[in-house]
This record gives structure tokens, sequence and C-alpha cells, in this order.
């Protein structure tokens, strides 16, 4: 079997369609070189010989025979020799799987350098300072690299002599001192090893392709495959390349460019270079590089035949590249070619771009885009244009931004989103103990702890915005407030964290959204055109509502009728509701509901003109709407001290009615439809609230298909009582308005006896909705406030669970009982319309689930539908269904 492959003009036996044997810098090193653009010569050795070296320990028969055989064949085509003193021949040795791994494995340059090639050298381009500049930049690379000598050791001399001679880049220094550099080098070497640095260049070969061949495994690049999950068998190939050189002085360089600018997608080359440097050079950052736009007045020859190559690269490969070249004494070369990184907006910007250009199709364009980042795209960041005052920087351990106001306490903070307040939760470091703070809070922010804390694992499984481990910030719990430098921030003043770059800012950062572009919505009615499934939204009140349709929304897959008790001035009336002691007195709060419900309703309907409106019967235990009973305790408790009897009398009754409600497990307690068949006066408001305003509206000639959906059932009985009852007093409206309303009962699906009788509900119900948020934790019996915070992510990170099952939809366990209710629902009822409304619906790996099960829609948060729309498209392309 062939181990090492060449590319030159002699010939060329890669190419892009050999990645995995080759990697994708080998493989497109030989593509460039194929298409005819200015590459050095070289060869690859596979990656099969690097998974053989590791297993085996030493290299497979037969290989370094082939290395010599294309050194050989490097040295006919350049006129060189390697280890030659009169026209010597140099190489790098480059690592590159098959996925890309950036800076995980090393290179070295200028292989091939010893004491005589070096003053062959000298005589042969009377450069001295050249050749003593490339040594040192050799004995560095491979003490480090093979000889795993400490980089620090080799910069500590550099140093001694950029301070002595009082120059800032090494490309400073004279040749003498080079030299003495490279003799200093060369001492440290051997002080190190006790072993001299190798003059022989077949030995520095051998020493360094085994040198990358380990580097496979060690613990950067173990660790960023775990993190990306890249297989650990697939090895790296070792690409050995003719050097080229771009320190020759002000006619040489070296850079990046990528063929679009990969920030904003604009149709332009960008990118960075130095003149008179070295591939690493540029991003090691002693000098700064320049904007490669000056190089159109430094070199213009190479300028335009750079932009030309990028031309080329472009209609070769069909997307955005991203390259390395060096220009040696006006000559340029190419290095390396990849498909450039880039942003969210950059990408949806280049794939419509590139349709119209007629380089790809719609259909590929659509699957060039992750969904996940058009979520992005939709959230809010900071204004560019701000003046913001940067108080703080710490760790940008989850990305996004959040502005709200500042709290110390996960309790608190608990209570004042409940009161529709944005709050940065703020705290030294947050335990387990602070979840509940934790998921409703806008961001969080620690002062201690790094990337892998608790606050920084949790906010990213949330998708929150995070800065952990900010030093900077003093906090003290007992005022509480926090001081940092000249600024002292108190509970409730507004600050702004951004998770992006780290940094905490003082008050409300003004933010922005792209919003749609036009491109964003050419992608999107691309999509339109081609998905299945239908994208609904979930909303609770007309502004949402509207957002969502903006994005695109058909409709309304979940609308949670009580968030609309929670607004204000209606709290009151639904607790004075509980604690009512008879039936009349509940009506008399129900009654003064109601006209609220009715309007709310109005207003949603009005919004949704036309489109179907589903809407959730009141759901949660009635003690959510409650003060907390550990607090009721504590209260009485003060009260009763303080003999004020009056008071005590007040809280004992509240705390009376809340002891009643209380459970142990509220989350399979009292609560969906039980609530229903035991405080049926709750519901029966909520109905006659629907299709009064349902009348109502239909009578301003609005459009109105109201859906009412009984949650949490668990037995047909339920759904059967409910409905009877409810849809009595449906009909007793229609009838007293003299309208006919277009309506569908139908029920959530959440637990497993719900998805394992679906047949049976299917001949009561219309529609059945997944609520996989329910039918998750009741399937894995874990509760999710118990879980995230505790152990859910420890699982996700050891790999126990591949993902967290509440982001990601099971298909094994959850899918199946999904899969199960589809089934036999349909085959009961082939009218039934099915869709999910969990917060998987704005899942791209669930929507291609619901896709592959043929759901009828699937809806989500408004900022998802654009996930949604695109998502369900690329499931038919993938799919092909
Ligand atoms: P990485 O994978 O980290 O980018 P590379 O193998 O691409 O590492 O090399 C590091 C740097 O050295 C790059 O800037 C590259 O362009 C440069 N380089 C690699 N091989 C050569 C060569 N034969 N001649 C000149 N520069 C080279
Ligand atoms: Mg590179
Ligand atoms: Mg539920």
């Amino acid at each position: 079997m062939q181990q090492v492959f060449y590319f030159g003009k002699t010939k060329i036996e890669g190419g892009s369609d050999m990645r995995d044997i080759l990697g994708n810098k080998g493989a497109e090193l030989a593509e460039m070189t194929k298409i005819g653009l200015p590459v050095p010569p070289g060869f690859s050795i596979s990656t099969r010989v690097c998974v053989d070296y590791l297993k085996e320990e030493k290299f497979p028969d037969g290989l370094w025979e082939e290395v010599e055989a294309n050194i050989k064949i490097l040295e006919q085509e350049t006129e060189k020799k390697f280890g030659g003193v009169e026209n010597p021949l140099l190489v790098s040795v480059r690592s590159g799987a098959s996925v890309s791994m950036p800076g995980m494995m090393d290179t070295i340059l200028n292989l091939g350098l010893n004491d005589k090639v070096a003053s062959g050298m000298i005589k042969l381009t009377n450069n001295p300072q050249f050749v003593y500049d490339i040594y040192r930049r050799l004995i560095e690379m491979f003490g480090g690299v093979v000889l795993k000598i400490e980089r620090e050791k080799f910069e500590k001399i550099l140093k001694e002599y950029k301070e002595k001679n009082q120059v800032k880049s090494e490309m400073e220094l004279t040749a003498n001192e080079l030299s003495e550099i490279c003799e200093k080098f060369k001492k440290l070497i051997k002080s190190e090893t006790q072993k001299e640095f190798p003059q022989e260049p077949y030995l520095q070969l051998r020493m360094a392709t085994e040198a990358v061949f380990n580097s496979w495994n060690n613990k950067r690049a173990i660790d960023y495959r775990n993190f990306n999950k890249i297989p650990h068998g697939i090895g790296t190939a070792v690409n050995i390349v003719t050097m080229v050189f771009g320190n020759l002085g002000e006619n040489s360089g070296t850079g990046v460019a990528f063929t679009r600018n990969p920030a904003t997608g604009e149709k332009k080359i960008y990118g960075e270079y130095l003149l008179n440097a070295q591939g690493e050079d540029v991003v090691a950052g002693i000098r700064t590089p320049k904007e490669i736009e000056n190089l159109r007045t430094e070199l213009p020859k190479i300028y335009n035949e750079l932009l030309k190559i990028c031309e080329i690269l472009e209609k070769h490969y069909k997307d955005v590249q991203d390259a390395e070249f060096t220009i040696e004494n006006g000559k340029l070369w190419m290095l390396q070619t990849r498909n450039g990184k880039r942003t969210p907006q950059a990408a949806v910007k280049i794939a419509v771009d590139l349709v119209n250009e007629g380089l790809i199709d719609k259909k590929q364009a659509l699957l060039r885009i992750n969904p996940h980042d058009l979520d992005k795209i939709l959230h809010p960041t900071i204004d560019p244009e701000a003046k913001i005052k940067v108080i703080a920087k710490g760790l940008n351990a989850s990305p996004g931004a959040a502005s709200g106001i500042a709290c110390f306490d996960a309790n608190l903070t608990e209570e004042w989103v409940e009161n529709g307040k944005d709050v940065i939760l703020i705290r030294p470091e947050t335990d387990p103990d602070d979840i509940h703070g934790m998921l409703r809070a806008k961001g969080i922010l620690t002062q201690h702890g790094g990337a892998t804390s608790h606050a920084a694992v949790v906010a990213r499984g949330l998708g929150k915005p995070c800065v952990a481990g900010c030093e900077a910030l003093n906090i003290d719990l007992a005022i509480p407030n926090l001081i940092v430098g000249e600024f002292t921030i108190n509970q409730g003043d507004e600050i702004t964290i951004n998770g992006t770059t780290g940094e905490v800012i003082l008050g409300r950062a003004p933010m922005v959204t792209s919003g749609i572009t036009d491109e964003l919505k050419q992608i999107l009615l691309w999509a339109d055109g081609i998905r299945k499934l239908g994208v609904l939204t979930n909303a609770d009140n007309p502004k949402d509502a509207k957002k969502a349709l903006e994005y695109g929304a058909e409709g309304i897959g979940l609308c949670r009728t009580e968030h609309m008790f929670f607004e204000k001035g209606r709290r009151p009336v639904v607790v004075g509701m509980i604690m009512a002691n008879t039936d009349t007195e509940k009506q008399q709060y129900l009654d003064r509901l109601l006209p609220l419900q009715k309007q709310d309703f109005e207003e949603m309907f009005q919004v949704m003109d036309g489109k179907p409106v589903t809407i959730r019967l009141i759901d949660p235990p009635m003690h959510e709407f409650l003060p907390k009973r550990e607090q009721l305790i504590e209260e009485t408790v003060t009260l009763r001290c303080q003999g004020k009897q009056k008071e005590l009398k007040e809280k004992e009754k509240i705390l009376k009615v809340v002891e009643n409600l209380w459970e142990v497990n509220p989350m399979l307690g009292l609560r969906g439809c039980r609530l229903g068949l035991t405080f049926p006066q709750i519901s029966a408001m909520q109905v006659q609230a629907i299709f009064e305003a349902a009348c109502n509206m239909t009578k301003k000639g609005i459009k109105v298909f109201p859906k009412i959906m009984i949650p949490l059932v668990c037995d047909v009985e339920e759904l059967k009582l409910e409905k009877e009852r409810l849809e009595k007093i449906a009909k007793d409206v229609m009838q007293e308005k003299g309208i006919i309303i277009d309506y569908k009962f139908g029920t959530m699906i959440e637990l497993p006896r719900a998805a394992l009788t679906a047949d049976k509900l299917a001949k009561v119900a219309q529609f059945f909705s997944f609520g996989t948020n329910d039918l998750t934790q009741t399937t894995y019996g874990i509760s999710r406030d118990d879980a995230e915070g505790k152990f859910l992510l420890k699982y996700v990170e050891k790999g126990i669970l591949k993902e967290n099952p509440f982001q990601v939809l099971d298909r094994e366990g959850v899918g199946k009982l999904i899969r199960v209710a589809v089934d036999i629902g349909r085959k009961q009822n082939k009218d039934l319309d099915i869709g999910i409304c969990g917060e998987h619906g704005g899942d791209p790996s669930s929507i291609e689930f619901c896709h592959s099960i043929r759901l009828d829609y699937v809806s989500c948060s408004p900022f998802r539908v654009p996930v949604a729309r695109l998502a369900a498209a690329q499931a038919v392309l993938k799919q092909g269904l």
C-alpha cells in the first residue's frame, strides 16, 4: 500500500477527494497544484501511517524508503539537494488531519539546515542575516516540538539580545548576533538533553516526522478532539514541503487571505500580512501585521496575482477560502487553503451571493447554513456604535449579551423575574442551590471560577450569557453590593454583561439586532419552498405573537394562559380567587378575571388574523400564584414574636391555604387537567373568555381559529369529561352570540401513559401537541430544575448521556413514545393534526426527527422561528422525504 503521496510538477498523487488519508492540508496542497496554482512541491505521509506508528511505536516497513525516494524526486524537481552545501533544499514538516484542529499540533520550518549547510547558504545568498535567522528558528522549533524543551527558554535568550540591542523585533538583529543566538540555542539543547542538535538532515526529518505523529496524542490535541467530538483513531498526515522564504527582505513576506470578509460576508479579499517575515510571525504578535489592502500599494503585482488566485480558489471550491501565502523575492506561493470560518451574518450573505453568482444552487446554499446560527443573528448584541463604560473584564464563559438589574441572591432573582424584571444574577460563585435563579436570570456574573466552573457550565447548557471569574469585582453579600475600582453596584442597579468578550458594563447598554436582512429573507423563502413541516410559535402575548409573525410563524402552537394571570394588577385577583372559601366567592373573583382574559384573547386573535391559535388551559399548580411556604412560616413567626396580632391573623390565613395546597412534588401534583377537574370554574371561565373573544372578533371581520388544548392528560376519561363540559360552554357562547366558530379541542401529550394510549385519546381529541419538556421529564423520571444544576450537565460531560435531553430530543426513548403515539393516533383518527410545542420545537436535530415521523408542525419561541424554517427545509434535503 502506498504510504507517501507526491505533489509537484513531476507528478500529483493526491487531491481534495483524498482528505481522509492525506489530511486537509495535504489534500488541498495537491489539489491547488492540480489546478495550476503556485505551490512549492512536496509530499504527504498518509494518516494511516500515523495510526500504524502510534500502535506499533515504529514506522511501518518500507516507509522510510518511500520518504527517501520522494526526497530524491523533490531534489530533481527543485534542482536542490537535501543536506547539500552548494544549493541546499530545505523543507517544512507540517501536521494536518482530515478535520481541522487549529493550533493543536506543530510545524517545523527550515529543516535540513545544519552548520555546514548554513555556511553554504551564506555563500549562495550572500545574506548571513537571513541564514542565521532561519537557522535559529529551526533550532528553536526543533528544540520545542521534537526535543520538548520549553519554548520560554529559547525566548528568554532572544529577549536578552533584543533588550541588549534595544530592538523590538528579532528581524532587526544583525547576522553576528543571530549567529551567537544559534550557538546559545545549540548549547541550550545540549544542556537540556545531553545531546547535540542533530546535524544530519535525514535524522532531523525522521525525528520531526515522529514528533508530528506523537503530537496527535498530546494533551491539547486529545482535549480538543474530546470537546469537538472528533474520533481519536483517524490520525494526522505529515506534509513535507519545499521551503519558500518570506524573510528575504522587503520584497518578501507572508500572510493569510480570506477570499471574502468572514465577518460581514462582503465580497472583497480580507486578511493580513507582514513583509520580511516567516510563517508564524503573523500570528505571534511581536509585530503587528498590516491589512491586506496595503499590499495593493506595497507590492501591486503580487496583490493582483493574489486577487486572481482568490477568484480561482472560490470558483474551484465553490466556497470562501482561507489561504496562507508567502512571497519570496517577488514571487507568490500558496501554502494552504481551507473553507473559511465565518460569522452567522456572513454565512447567510455568502450563501445567497454564491447562488446569485451561479457557483452553487439554492439547495446547497440552504445546507451550508447552520440553523443554530440564525438564532444568534436575531439575538441582540451590544450596539457597536454605543459609548459604553466597561468596568471590569472576566472570562467570556458563555456568549451573548444581557442587561438587567443586579441581584445577588437566587431567590430574589426568581421573585423579580416573576414580577417581569430582567435580572443579572451576580454571585461570588454559583452552586447547585442557585439553579432556580440561574434558570430565570438573563445572564450570570461570577467573581471566581473558570471556564468549567458551575456557572460557566450551567450557563452554556442553558444558552445564557455568562461572565465568570471576574476577579476584579469585590462582592459583599452582606450589604449586598459589588465594588470595582471607583464604581459601586448595589442590588437593583442596572448592569450589562457581554459573555462573548467577558466585559462587565455599567448600566444598561444599548442593544441592536441585525434583524432580518434581505439575504436572510431570501434564504428563508427558499426554505419555505422546500419544507413540509409547518412552523408555529409559542407566544403568550400579542407582542411575542407579532414578533413571531415577522419571523414567519404560521400560527400559535402554544399560548400559555397562566402567564396572563401573572400580569400586573391581576395577581391579587387570582390570589383572592384561590383564598376564597365558597364557590360563590370564587366565582366573584373569576367574574373579574373574565373580561381581562377576554381582552387578552381578542388581542391575540386580532394579531393572528386567519391563523390558528392554540390555547392551553391553565396548567401550573395553584400555589405557584401564592407566596412561598417557607417565607410565610418565617413571617408568621416574626409577627408572632412581635405580637402584631392583626397582621399575624392575615398571614396565618394565607399560610393555612398554602399548607393545604402544598405538594411534595408539584411537578406531578395537582396541575394540568387535574386542576380543571378539581376546580372546574377556572377553565370554564377561560373557555368562556376564548369564545366570547372569538365571536367578538369574528363580528369585526377577523378570522379566528382557536384550538383549545387540555394539558397533562393521562387517561382518556379525563379528556372526555373536560371536553364535554367545556365544549358545552363553547356552544352556549356561540349560540348566545349567534356566531359559529371553527374550533378544535385537543390535548397535550406529555405523559408516557398518554402516548401509549394515544389511540383512545384520538377518539376524543382533534389534535395532539407533544409537550416534550414534560414528556422528557416524565420519561426520564428527571425533574429538570433539579437535574440541570446538579448532575445532568455532568452526565453530558462524562458522556453518560450524549446530549442534554431537554435541548435535543431523545429519539430512542422519548422519540419512541412520540412515534407510537403518532402511529396509533393517526390509525384511529386520520384527520388528527399533530405537532410539538416543547423547547425541542426550535432545535434543528429535534426538528429533523419531527420531519422524519411526519408531524404536521413544530412550535417554538419567536426567535427560533427562522431556525425552524431552515431546519425543516434541511430535513427534507437530507432525508429526501
Ligand atoms: P498550522 O496548521 O498551524 O497553520 P502550518 O503547517 O500551516 O501550521 O505552518 C505554520 C506556518 O508556516 C504557516 O504560516 C505556513 O504558511 C508556514 N509554512 C509552512 N510550510 C512552509 C513552507 N514550506 N515555506 C514557507 N512557509 C511555510
Ligand atoms: Mg496553516
Ligand atoms: Mg407541560
